[in-house]
């Protein structure tokens, strides 16, 4: 067991506490009770610049673990205006979290697994993101990761993996069967559990960026896209602590997105899903071409809704096709090139029109899914290497 720092778990649905820091779900509640981190409040150590680290003492990291860090974090806030006006906002800023080493926002929460693995084996299943960034973050501290993939898991992201030297099990089946095969590989073998879902410790990575965002001068709207639903919870819990701690000086509405055709969480929201006893979300289908977001069983539906509904926010379902046209205005418009379920909040924005001012949180990078990249931006105009041809095409 690695050091342990003060700090207590808390159930999110019965709000029993427990100061066992190994404990995965509640006791009362089963597993469904997903638990929360709670430790005393303290303002970050150094200001930007010096990435994930200098958040230490928000975090369940001891010190001496922490070290190397590579550099997650302090992702960049663009300002979007000319995107701003196409969303009908006064103000648009693009949080680009594909900027993060293995390009997507998951680098903040696999950080915090692979320091807190201590030197064991790390494993996950994963669509991708949370896949490529333990790859990542376990080479960069010199320790082994175990990956399980679904079948529709996109190439570039495998691929990553593998050149990052993780052990990459695909597995013919669902995310969500990839998932149950993973649990049991945990359980069989002892690895260090980073699947952010019923890990408390790892959404505090996810909380890195709303720590982030409560630096910066304050947005009427946060928008985020979910599948699982621990980023957006993750990020509403680093907004709370910086308002708390009187960094931020207001918060934020939360604008959850998620695809048509991965909706379990906005159904939830729809109907106040989240006022009973723990228990499973309803089912809905999930074969979104944004595949970091296409999850049938979300395991932090609950934190997600609750989030959404303390910030006095919104949900929204958006299409497959305004997702392809916000990775075209998001590139265009805003200077930032995301994969499909890292535009899927600008995508939202559009469908909600919430107007004032936002802050889109661009979660991974187009270079990511290069097939999604070339359904939305198309081909390009086949011509011979003759002037010619480039003249008839700009004579029309
Ligand atoms: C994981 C992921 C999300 C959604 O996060 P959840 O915690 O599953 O809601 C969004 N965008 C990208 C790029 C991701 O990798
Ligand atoms: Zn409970």
């Amino acid at each position: 067991m690695p050091a342990m720092l003060e700090l207590t778990l808390r159930c999110s649905v019965c709000g029993t506490e427990s100061a066992d820091p190994t404990q995965k779900t509640c006791a009362a509640c089963g597993p469904w009770g997903i638990l929360e981190v709670h430790r005393p409040l303290a303002k970050p150590t150094e200001g930007p610049g010096v990435g994930i680290r200098r958040f230490l003492p928000l975090l369940p990291v001891p010190e001496h673990l922490a070290l190397p860090a590579p550099p997650v974090g302090d992702t960049p806030l663009v300002e979007a205006p000319r995107l701003a006006f196409q969303l009908g906002l006064d103000r648009l800023r693009l949080k680009d979290d594909g900027r993060n080493p293995s390009g997507s926002l998951k680098d903040r929460a696999s950080w915090v697994g692979a320091v807190l693995a201590n030197g064991r084996t790390a494993a996950c299943a994963s669509t991708g993101n949370a896949a490529s960034s333990l790859a990542a973050m376990c080479a960069a501290l010199g320790t082994q990761a175990v990956i399980f993939v679904p079948e529709r898991a996109p190439a570039p992201k495998v691929a990553q993996l593998q050149v990052f030297g993780a052990t990459v099990f695909r597995v013919r089946g669902s995310y969500d069967q990839a998932y149950d095969l993973c649990a049991q590989a945990i359980e069989r073998f002892g690895w260090y559990d980073r699947n952010a879902s019923v890990n408390p410790m790892l959404v505090e990575g996810k909380k890195t960026c709303g720590l982030e965002l409560g630096e910066a001068e304050a947005a009427d709207w946060v928008a985020v896209s979910v599948g699982d639903g621990c980023t957006i919870a993750g990020i509403w819990k680093g907004l709370q602590e910086m308002y708390r701690l009187g960094v931020l000086e207001r918060l934020p509405r939360l604008l959850g997105v998620q695809s048509e055709r991965s909706p379990a969480v906005f159904n939830e929201w729809q109907s106040g899903g989240d006022q009973g006893p723990a228990r499973a979300p309803n089912a809905a289908v999930a074969d979104t071409l944004a595949d970091s977001i296409s999850v049938g069983v979300p395991r932090n539906w609950r934190r997600a809704v609750t989030a959404v509904r303390e910030s006095g926010g919104e949900m929204v379902l958006v299409s497959d096709d305004e997702i392809d046209a916000a990775m075209r205005d998001c590139a265009r418009l805003g200077g930032v090139y995301g994969e499909p379920a890292g535009v899927t909040a600008v995508a939202g924005l559009r469908k909600a029109w919430p107007g004032g001012s936002a802050i889109a949180v661009v979660t991974g990078s187009g270079l990511k899914d290069v097939v999604g990249a070339q359904r939305a931006g198309g081909e390009p105009i086949d011509v011979p290497p003759e002037l010619g041809a480039v003249e008839a095409h700009f004579a029309g």
